[in-house]
């Protein structure tokens, strides 16, 4: 089929699920209330329905589904992902077998090049990357890792992110590839951020420019939104975007709760904020047919204030004269993305924990509510194991 029959009916089957009320009418009860309708609310509400025989009322805030995978044709008719580019990977069979049940893929293996001394070489940083920077004309893997030895700077106690990547591939490689990115994305110099942000830096030997190395590596065939509707169009679900928690919390009447939002705020941040960085996006239509040779382009340089493009026809398939891309500048304010990994804010997180275990009939799942930079498998096998927990428990408290 056509891009376009395929758009035309992902449109069609997201419309009706939204558009899905109870035939009652309201005032109605539900078992389940899961706020958030991203990878953790949405495999938790299907499991729940599907599995479970539950009534589940699924609400996002958003004016969307899918959380922060959603993807949305633009203008020019190109699928993009409003969040940024999300490519899926995973080691794990039972998600995407799981996963499959709601999708066909398109295989799609990721490819990033970082834009540095005006080339655009392969990131990790493998033979190819070396003999472009230093015309080493590597031939082979033993000679690439004596290569990288040879600029290995030992360090004697390795504290930071810095020490890690300047003990592996020595100053010159941290600077290019590393400091200037860091810098950029967190706000903080790599020397001030803990080893554990870093605890490997993934350089290769051979010519292998995949990103990602994992057994599984597809994109959704008609994108993540198709497959959110895919996975909520159940008749014991009933979705209702535009919705926060706070409107509804009193006045909805449901048994359970899954919490897939910020923890600290369903605790009305008593302990303080968790702090978050944040990012954003600028989504352009360019004149051209092709605007980069792959789907990422890094940018370490600390004089470029963007870190990233994203072009996605590389991601879709799609073609046409135009091309639709996304320009990423690290933010402080905003959608809190990615939880600022220092020593602190964990044992902040822990206080919200410790609350989050002693509350009755609510479980919280996903990155927000487990504060945590998780891939979306991650954040599904969370879900699916989480649901096989609730699942146990009541059939216990059945049978006693
Ligand atoms: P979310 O997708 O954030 O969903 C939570 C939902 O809850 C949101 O839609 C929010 O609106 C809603 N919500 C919160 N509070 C409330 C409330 N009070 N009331 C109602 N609704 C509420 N992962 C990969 O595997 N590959 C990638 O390439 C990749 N790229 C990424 C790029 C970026 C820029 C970012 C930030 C993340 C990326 N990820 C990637 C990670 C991926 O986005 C997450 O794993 C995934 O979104 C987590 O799903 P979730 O359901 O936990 O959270």
């Amino acid at each position: 089929t056509s891009w376009d029959d395929t758009a035309a009916r992902m449109m069609a089957a997201i419309e009706q699920v939204i558009a899905r009320k109870a035939p009652g009418g309201e005032p109605e009860h539900y078992d389940y209330l899961v706020v958030g309708a991203g990878f953790a609310g949405a495999v938790m509400a299907e499991r729940l329905a599907a599995d479970g025989g539950k009534r589940v009322l699924v609400i996002d805030r958003r004016p969307h589904i899918a959380g922060n995978a959603y993807d949305v044709e633009d203008a020019a008719g190109l699928l993009i992902h409003q969040y940024g580019p999300h490519i899926f990977h995973t080691n794990s069979g039972e998600v995407f077998d799981y996963l499959s049940r709601f999708t066909a893929w398109r295989p799609y293996e990721h490819r990033v090049l970082a834009e540095v001394r005006g080339q655009q070489v392969p990131i990790p940083i493998n033979r190819t990357t070396l003999n472009a920077l230093f015309d080493a004309e590597l031939t082979s893997d033993e000679e690439a890792a004596a290569f990288l030895a040879a600029r290995a700077e030992p360090v004697e106690q390795v504290r930071t992110s810095a020490d890690v990547v300047i003990s592996a591939v020595g100053q010159e490689l941290y600077k290019l590839f590393f400091r200037g990115y860091t810098r950029k994305q967190w706000g903080l110099d790599p020397s001030e951020l803990d080893k554990a942000v870093t605890a490997r830096v993934p350089t290769r030997t051979n010519t292998d420019d995949r990103y990602f190395t994992d057994t599984y590596q597809a994109m959704p065939a008609a994108g993540y939104t198709a497959m959110f509707a895919a996975m909520l169009d159940h008749p014991n679900i009933t979705v209702r975007t535009g919705v926060d928690f706070a409107e509804v919390r009193d006045s909805v009447s449901y048994d359970q709760l899954v919490y897939t939002g910020p923890i600290d705020e369903y605790f009305d941040h008593c302990h303080g904020k968790l702090p978050y960085r944040s990012l954003r996006f600028e989504h352009r239509t360019l004149d051209e047919e092709q605007h980069q040779p792959v789907a990422v382009v890094n940018y370490p340089d600390e004089l470029v204030p963007y870190t990233r493009v994203t072009e996605y026809k590389h991601l879709t398939g799609q073609s046409g004269p135009v091309t639709s891309v996304t320009f990423e500048y690290p933010a402080d304010a905003g959608d809190p993305y990615y939880p600022i990994p220092r020593p602190e804010n964990q044992a902040l997180f822990k206080r919200y924990e410790a609350l989050a275990l002693a509350e009755p009939n609510v479980v919280f799942v996903g990155r927000l509510a487990t504060y945590r930079y998780y891939n979306m498998d991650q954040v599904v096998g969370q879900a699916l194991a989480t649901y096989r927990r609730l699942k146990a428990r009541d059939e216990a408290s059945l049978l006693a």
